[in-house]
């Protein structure tokens, strides 16, 4: 990372780039990651590289929903916890979630290495090694979730998700909170509260957002929550990408 002057127009973007690179020698991003953010990258790039005004709005709901839930949890893939490890320890602490290592392309290596990088980020307690319950109708691999954790939970953020998933979480009823660039891929299509902004920039901003919120009642938060229109997010960030405009 020290390779990359900061003054470069595309700063932010190399560096995520080389943090992929990174996870995946390091045994935590599996290559396709490397796909996934080929494509986030393009999506940043028409919305500015910046978070949008409909994106701000999702962040701060998605605060003030996660303090209102009973059992948040966090899930982690191989991508998230190679961009944002220490930002999701924080994260968690901020609103009171668990974190849960849930990957598409699951091996216990995998797992480990990133229950391991976790833990050298500040987490104590990660889930996702027991893998004792299943995701209804889903297949078997990409199926398993620990009981106590997504498989129990009533709020799940899922952050570069693939389709499937989200909407077998969705079928459980589960309320969840996507971050994810394209504002057409199915996953923010399924959530309640999507963020189309890049996960560098929502995960920080939602915990500040948490940490802002935290003292106030639950009709404030439930209002917020309320307040937020998830279609007009949907569509805004679609209108901002097609306008081309930077
Ligand atoms: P599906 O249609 O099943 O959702 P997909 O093509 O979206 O499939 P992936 O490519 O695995 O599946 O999804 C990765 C998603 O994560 C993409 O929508 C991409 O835009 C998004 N993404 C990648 N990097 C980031 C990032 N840094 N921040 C936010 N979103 C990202
Ligand atoms: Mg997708």
């Amino acid at each position: 990372e020290e390779e990359i002057p900061e003054d470069h127009p595309r700063y932010q973007d190399l560096l995520t780039r080389h943090r992929i690179e990174a996870g995946v020698e390091k045994g935590i991003t599996h290559l396709q990651g490397m796909h996934a953010e080929g494509r986030g990258s393009a999506f940043d790039y028409l919305l500015g590289e910046e978070t949008i005004p409909s994106a701000a709005a999702a962040e701060r709901a998605a605060a003030a929903r996660l303090l209102l839930a009973d059992e948040p949890v966090l899930s982690i893939n191989g991508n998230v916890a190679a961009l944002v490890p220490g930002e999701m320890v924080q994260l968690a602490a901020a609103v009171d979630a668990d974190l849960e290592v849930n990957l598409f392309n699951r091996t216990p290596e995998r797992i480990d290495a990133i229950v391991d990088h976790l833990a050298e980020h500040g987490a104590e307690d990660v889930k996702g090694i027991e893998a004792d319950a299943r995701i209804p109708n889903l297949d078997h691999k990409r199926a398993k979730v620990d009981s106590d954790g997504i498989y129990a939970a009533d709020v799940v953020v899922v952050p570069l998700e693939d389709g499937d998933r989200a909407e077998a979480l969705e079928a459980m009823g589960k309320t969840e909170i996507v971050i994810d660039l394209n504002p057409l891929s199915r996953s923010p299509q399924v959530a309640e509260i999507p963020i189309v902004d890049n996960i560098i920039r929502a995960v920080p901003n939602m915990t500040e957002h948490a940490r802002e919120l935290e003292g106030e009642t639950e009709s404030t938060l439930q209002a917020i929550v309320e307040e937020f229109d998830r279609d007009e997010a949907l569509e805004a960030a679609e209108q901002r990408i097609r306008s081309g405009r930077l």
